[in-house]
């Protein structure tokens, strides 16, 4: 089997998008610090660059959260591999994905983040993939909604790779 990616959302795009989104947040915290948590590895590219876009106080932080089982297909437990190394209380949070898929993720990490009393706590994910949701949790910004098809770059991985793309693209195999 050969692997080939094939462009879904070029880079053009994708940055134009970002650009909006950051100047959405901008208005919505107008006169607050924003505490982004980015939740690696996918998160790293888009969290850069929407920060990089907001003209705003932000800190960066970061969280590092895996599902149990290995496949492409995320499954029901989550487990927290590593975690804030500040306490959010009364600050005003905003959790950063690269993809929301069946949800787990987000809704297990907006449940565990609400106990710790934020002032805030709001969802940003860069791409929805909202025919495979399963859990009840919705993104308050979300940058595109996307077919169910596993995708990389701008952070999104397969096996480690594709990360660096300035792009969105959809994996394909084809048999050799
Ligand atoms: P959820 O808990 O919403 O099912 O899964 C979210 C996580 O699954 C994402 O943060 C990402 O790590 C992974 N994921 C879901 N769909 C895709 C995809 O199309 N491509 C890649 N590279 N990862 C995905």
């Amino acid at each position: 089997m050969k692997e080939r990616v094939e462009v879904l959302i070029s880079a053009a795009d994708v940055d134009k998008r970002v650009a909006q989104m950051a100047e959405e947040i901008g208005r919505d915290y107008a006169g607050k610090e924003i505490f982004m948590i980015c939740i690696l590895k996918g998160s790293v590219i888009f969290m850069s660059e929407l920060a990089k876009k907001l003209n705003h106080e932000v800190t960066f932080n970061f969280m590092k959260v895996s599902s149990y089982g290995n496949s492409t297909e995320s499954c029901g437990r989550i487990k927290i591999d590593m975690d804030l190394d500040e306490h959010i209380k009364g600050k005003d949070v905003l959790i950063i994905e690269d993809i929301v898929d069946t949800g787990r993720t987000l809704k297990h990490l907006k449940d565990l983040l609400s106990l710790r009393e934020p002032a805030s706590l709001k969802l940003c994910t860069l791409l929805d993939k909202p025919d495979r949701r399963v859990a009840d949790v919705e993104a308050d910004y979300t940058g595109f909604v996307i077919p169910d098809d596993f995708v990389v770059g701008y952070g999104l991985d397969y096996a480690q790779r594709y990360r660096n793309l300035d792009y969105i693209g959809v994996l394909r195999f084809d048999e050799e």
